[in-house]
């Protein structure tokens, strides 16, 4: 037998073996999904356009090219513009001191993650999530070789007590954390909870990874301070920020904040990537922060989703069987519902979009011990009345899906 003639085969580049078997990832599918017109979508966290300050935006971009057009069009630097990490120190010192010298700019908090997990992260280091966790961040730490072990959580979000024995048993690089309306939950870590998990870092020295991108969308206008800002844990945190859900998630402008020599290698790491973000847009976003409203901005925007956030409650619950759980989000963009043992919501999906709605089955949070009955809902892109008439359908789907 001959071997075949490689020149007649489809060619095919060499992947990585960290890339092996990710040829569409969970997130990509879920933008697909969201951009069917026949369907409503709670899949994706996306924001609704109509409530974007398009006028103030457009704006900045205006007095930036007029005004600083020259350097806005010219490469920058890796640790982000001045005027950017100081409008982000400002915002930041409300609940933690924090100086323009120790922010890096960052497209969006996604390369934030990618860029920590660059400067912090050998192959097989464990990284401790909570269970489930933002399914991104377990992708950015994931290609780096990182082993993901889930630590239990509770309706106050990671248990103290589980996170402790899980680095005494796992020693991990770091802990990663979304403590204030995490995706995919919508949970919260109140404050005895937050001091709790402080303690327990403080006592171990293992650094924590604070995700902040919704702490700002709260419903109630209580505004809740990040672990960074508790006694001590300023230096041992790298809190991320990101304009994504404040302003527009397509500008692509974050930060995060830390302290000493980490900073120096968080900017070695953003040089190797991407060399900066965008100049103009880094601009913008000061001029916009400088400028513009962000906080009443934010309350309407607030306002809007808490609507929104009541029209699903107010639909879902009475659609979900006995013993089902649910979330009641205070804030940001996502509900969390478990149905309980013997539902699939992964099973489920396909019926749910023949019916003309899509959420995100909740399985694909979990670093490990995935609960298959969870999905995980958004209630920001839509109006409540089309909320409230696609989750009725979404309850004739579930209740034609008996618990097996
Ligand atoms: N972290 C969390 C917890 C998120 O939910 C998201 C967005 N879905 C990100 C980070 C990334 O957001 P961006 O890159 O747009 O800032």
């Amino acid at each position: 037998m001959t071997a075949p003639d490689p020149s007649q085969q489809p060619y095919r580049f060499p992947i990585a073996a960290r890339y092996a078997g990710m040829a569409s990832s969970p997130l990509k599918d879920i933008f697909a999904l969201a951009a069917r017109e026949d369907v409503v979508s709670f899949a994706g966290g996306i924001p609704d356009p109509e409530l974007f300050a398009v006028e103030d935006v457009t704006a900045c971009y205006d007095w930036v090219l007029q005004h600083q057009g020259h350097r806005a069009l010219q490469y920058g630097v890796s640790e982000g513009e001045l005027e950017l990490r100081e409008q982000a120190a400002r915002r930041l010192s409300r609940d933690l001191p924090t100086d323009a010298s120790q922010i890096r700019v960052t497209s969006g908090s996604q390369e934030g993650l990618f860029v920590i997990a660059q400067a912090m992260l050998e192959p097989g280091d464990v990284v401790l999530v909570e269970s489930p966790t933002y399914l991104a961040a377990v992708q950015a730490f994931g290609v780096h070789g990182a082993r993901m072990i889930g630590v239990d959580t509770d309706d106050d979000g990671v248990i103290a007590e589980a996170l402790e024995e899980a680095i005494r048993t796992h020693h991990p690089r770091m802990v990663y954390l979304i403590p204030t309306f995490q995706n995919p939950t919508g949970r919260t870590m109140p404050r005895a909870r937050r001091e709790a998990v402080a303690e327990v870092l403080r006592r171990t020295g293992v650094p924590l990874i604070e995700d902040d991108p919704y702490g700002a969308l709260s419903f109630s206008g209580t505004s809740w301070a990040p672990i960074a800002s508790l006694p001590g844990m300023g230096e041992r945190t790298i809190l991320l920020n990101s304009m994504s859900k404040l302003m527009s998630p397509g500008v692509r402008i974050g930060w995060m904040r830390a302290e000493g020599p980490i900073l120096d290698t968080l900017a070695v790491a953003k040089a190797a990537i991407s060399m900066q973000s965008s100049v103009v847009d880094q601009l913008t976003v000061a001029r916009y922060l400088e400028t513009a409203d962000l906080d009443t901005h934010i309350a309407r925007v607030s306002g809007v989703y808490r609507e929104r956030r009541d029209a699903m409650a107010r639909t879902l619950t009475p659609v979900l069987p006995d013993g089902a759980h649910v979330t009641h989000p205070e804030g940001g963009m996502f509900l969390w519902a478990a149905l309980g043992e013997g539902f699939d919501a992964q099973e489920m999906l396909a019926d749910a979009v023949d019916s003309g709605v899509a959420y995100l089955p909740g399985w694909s949070f979990f670093a490990d011990h995935a609960d298959r009955s969870t999905m995980r809902l958004s209630f920001v892109t839509h109006s409540p009345t089309v909320i409230e008439d696609a989750i009725g359908r979404l309850g004739e789907v579930i209740a034609a899906h008996p618990r097996r």
